[in-house]
């Protein structure tokens, strides 16, 4: 048991399942791009650790933009909103892009940031993510790469936060008696 503030989390994924999806996503995602550019955008903050692992195994030649988006704001709802804090400032025009993010709860952010892209007029925009809640999906956009697939439960873990505690813990931990 992990306790964060006033919640209680319980184990949920390990961390030796964890390494054993992000190197099945990364297989894919090499097979399906070869040797061709790939720009990696991670949605920060939660993203931080699936894109680090994740990267570390993908071939092509691979460039990083990090952007920061937020919609949850500290609870454990989402709020409908996104927040986007920095522009990218990279020319992303004729360019195959990857959305790496560490949860798809609602699909907003996957959605914001697949339009915001396009408009940067990228040659493909994918997503891969290593959470996602199929119950709690709104998007109409395929989610390409999706690692686990999981209940409507809220996590922390593995970048993933409740009020800013919990990025740091290598497995993935979810709500008690959610
Ligand atoms: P969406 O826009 O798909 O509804 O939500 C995406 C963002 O909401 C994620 O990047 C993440 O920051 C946050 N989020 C969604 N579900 C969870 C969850 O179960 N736990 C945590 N800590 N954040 C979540």
């Amino acid at each position: 048991m992990v306790q964060l503030h006033d919640l209680t989390f319980e184990p949920y994924i390990h961390d030796t399942d964890i390494r054993e999806k992000v190197s099945g996503l990364a297989a894919r995602i090499n097979a399906d791009y070869g040797n061709t550019e790939l720009h990696i955008v991670s949605a920060l903050t939660g993203s931080f650790m699936f894109t680090s692992d994740l990267v570390r195994h993908l071939h092509m030649p691979c460039y990083l933009h990090f952007i920061k988006v937020s919609s949850y704001h500290g609870s454990t709802q989402s709020t409908g909103s996104i927040t986007l804090d920095a522009e990218l400032k990279a020319d992303l025009a004729g360019k195959h892009v990857l959305i790496s993010e560490d949860i798809i709860d609602t699909g907003l952010t996957a959605g914001f940031l697949h339009e915001y892209l396009m408009k940067k007029q990228a040659a493909s925009v994918k997503i891969a993510a290593l959470l996602f809640k199929p119950n709690a999906y709104k998007g109409s956009l395929p989610v390409d790469y999706p690692g686990f697939s999981i209940p409507n439960d809220f996590v922390v873990g593995y970048g993933l936060d409740y009020k800013e505690l919990g990025r740091n813990l290598k497995d993935i931990y979810k709500l008690k008696d959610s």
